[in-house]
């Protein structure tokens, strides 16, 4: 399989009053050709922020500090906000976690679509509307709908609107933001369904951010860990839920109640992520870690491949 897209050693941080804040910590991962691959992590753990990375859509006090963002064979780090815009839509696309701020309200969904169409694609209008159409019964929503207001939809058809936004101008690669996290518990389910039969129709590669392993897990070829701003483990599903190795993808695991094996007790993963204003030194997880040892609060763990296509970042497991 071809490589779509590779991180290397990529690093961002956001500037504050109160210093720099390391949000992206030397990550590397890559994605083939029709892969899809999940992010996951507590809230703050900078997948986010890697996703943004990702589209070059930083705020002002964000800046890229180190390594390459490889996309269909182009590093796009350097690229200027012009190019960026080539790339972003047809290239890249992504699902946004707020339906409702990224819909106008005062415009007919169908008409931000067309026009985000229009804008990037050399096509008139109507053949614009004709593949909204088209994209409305992909996403599973009615093309008459396309003639309403957002407020006219009910979150989940609004999150459908967002997906078929994202999909517009064909892109290569989807990266979906915790799409489902608004919604209840059936009309996520339904969602999650969709995206997931909807990048393998189309052979797109996927990243999926979300904070729910058991969702990443249903939806995914590989899945990627972080914490802290740091990838610390990186395996296909299958070989990261037969046999998680990091102790925090451990602790992570027995926090969600399993999909299909025996109820159990979850247990929360005990304390809270560092302030990455002043991070640990050695490992970051090392605070919370029940098998710290001496050299895990000295020495920063390297991420390595421990077993065939099993990478992580752990002093005691490799
Ligand atoms: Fe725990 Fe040490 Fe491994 Fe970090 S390096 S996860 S502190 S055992």
């Amino acid at each position: 399989m071809d490589t779509v897209l590779e991180i290397k050693n990529l690093g961002m941080s956001y500037e504050t009053t109160e210093g720099s804040v390391s949000a992206v910590d030397n990550v590397s991962f890559r994605i083939m050709n029709g892969e899809a691959m999940g992010l996951v992590g507590e809230s703050g753990c900078g997948k986010t922020s890697l996703g943004m990375c990702i589209m070059k859509l930083l705020p002002e006090n964000a800046k890229i500090t180190n390594g390459e963002i490889i996309f269909d064979g182009e590093d796009i780090v350097p690229k200027t906000e012009d190019e960026m815009r080539m790339i972003r839509w047809k290239g890249v696309s992504m699902i946004f976690q707020a339906a409702m701020n990224a819909l106008n309200p005062v415009y007919k969904v169908g008409d931000q679509i067309i026009e985000a169409i229009v804008a990037h694609e050399n096509i008139i209008k109507e053949e614009a509307r004709e593949k909204v159409r088209e994209l409305y019964k992909l996403v599973g929503l009615s093309p008459e709908r396309m003639e309403n207001y957002p407020h006219e939809y009910s979150g989940g058809m609004r999150q459908r609107a967002i997906i078929a936004m994202a999909l517009a101008c064909d892109p290569k690669f989807i990266i979906a933001d915790e799409p489902t996290t608004a919604l209840d518990v059936i009309v996520q389910d339904e969602i999650i369904d969709e995206i997931k039969n909807i990048q393998k129709k189309l052979n797109m590669i996927m990243m999926y951010i979300s904070h729910d392993i058991s969702v990443i897990a249903e939806t995914c070829d590989k899945i990627g860990v972080m914490y802290a701003g740091n990838f610390i483990e990186y395996a296909d599903t299958f070989a990261l839920f037969d046999n998680p190795l990091h102790p925090y993808t451990k602790a992570l695991m027995s926090s969600f109640p399993s999909i299909e094996g025996p109820k159990k007790e979850l247990k929360p993963v005990p304390g809270e992520p560092p302030n990455l204003l002043n991070p640990p030194r050695g490992c970051r997880f090392y605070p919370r870690c029940s098998y710290a040892e001496e050299i895990c609060r000295n020495e920063r763990p390297e991420f390595v491949e421990s077993e065939k296509g099993h990478f992580l970042a752990c002093h005691l497991v490799i």
